[in-house]
């Protein structure tokens, strides 16, 4: 039983290459999902096959007891939740006035709610041991707003109020809370966009490309690092120049 990280929405994506790097860099990780078992379960024999510890947990983190039994679960095959990664996440694009209440509390419910649910769930063991790393993972869109995602933006703004509050509550704890918000970053959730509006986004991107899901991945390892030990309460913005 060694500490773990549990990385939400591991499946595919940003957070399949953060579980990926974590557990290259020793951590026993737990892989989150919500539909794509298969997806899933290939990756956690990929990490398996290189010698890494790594189990997968289907639960919908906007189900507070399905995290908690989640946590509970990782708790007994891996060990202890001592990093944990909020990384699951879903977008919509739609005019404000067209976002009907349930569409909007889904938003909510999964990007904002689904962190609070994991916070909650690996608390009680990091106060206990008055250490543990939360990072979690916000947007540009959350720090500049943006039209025709207005319900997303705003899940993506609170997460950075959750990480500052969060951070200055349990720093005396010895917990940190961080957060790293994404540019446009090659995924599912930005291929959906299509080719024209992807081409769009690169000529927005001063370094003229969309960014890796390693290239997240790279940042939150860092915060889960030795190295970041006096860093909390951060916003690390990796997205090409963006926002500027
Ligand atoms: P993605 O490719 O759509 O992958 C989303 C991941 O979240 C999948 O593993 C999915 O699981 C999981 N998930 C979705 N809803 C869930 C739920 N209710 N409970 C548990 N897991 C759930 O998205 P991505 O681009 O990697 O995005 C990852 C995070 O980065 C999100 O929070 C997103 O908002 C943020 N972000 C992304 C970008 C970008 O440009 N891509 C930019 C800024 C921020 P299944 O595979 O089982 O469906």
């Amino acid at each position: 039983m060694r500490p773990t990280a549990l990385v939400t929405g591991a499946s595919r994506g940003i957070g399949r290459a953060i579980a990926g790097i974590l557990a290259q860099k020793g951590w026993p990780v737990c892989i989150n999902y919500l539909e794509h078992h298969d997806a899933a379960k290939d990756l956690a024999r990929r990490l398996q096959d290189q010698g890494r510890e790594a189990m997968i947990y289907q639960a919908d983190v906007a189900d507070e007891k399905a995290v908690a039994a989640m946590v509970q679960s990782v708790q007994e095959t891996l060990g202890p939740v001592e990093l944990l990664v909020n990384n699951a996440g879903i977008s919509h694009q739609g005019l404000f006035q067209d976002t009907e209440s349930a569409l909007w509390n889904r938003i909510l419910a999964v990007n904002l709610t689904g962190a609070r649910n994991a916070v909650q769930a690996v608390l009680p063991h990091m106060l206990e041991e008055k250490r543990g790393c939360i990072v979690n993972i916000s947007s540009i869109w959350g720090l500049r707003g943006a039209s025709c995602e207005v319900a997303y933006a705003c899940s993506k703004a609170a997460l950075i109020g959750l990480t500052r509050s969060l951070a200055m509550e349990l720093a005396p704890s010895g917990i940190r809370v961080n957060c790293v918000a994404p540019g446009c970053i090659e995924t599912d959730m930005v291929r959906v966009l299509g080719e024209e509006t992807q081409a769009a986004l690169v000529e927005e991107t001063p370094l003229g490309r969309l960014g890796t899901p390693e290239d997240i991945a790279h940042a939150v390892s860092f915060f889960a690092s030795e190295k970041a030990s006096f860093l909390t309460g951060q916003v690390l913005t990796v997205d090409g120049g963006f926002i500027g």
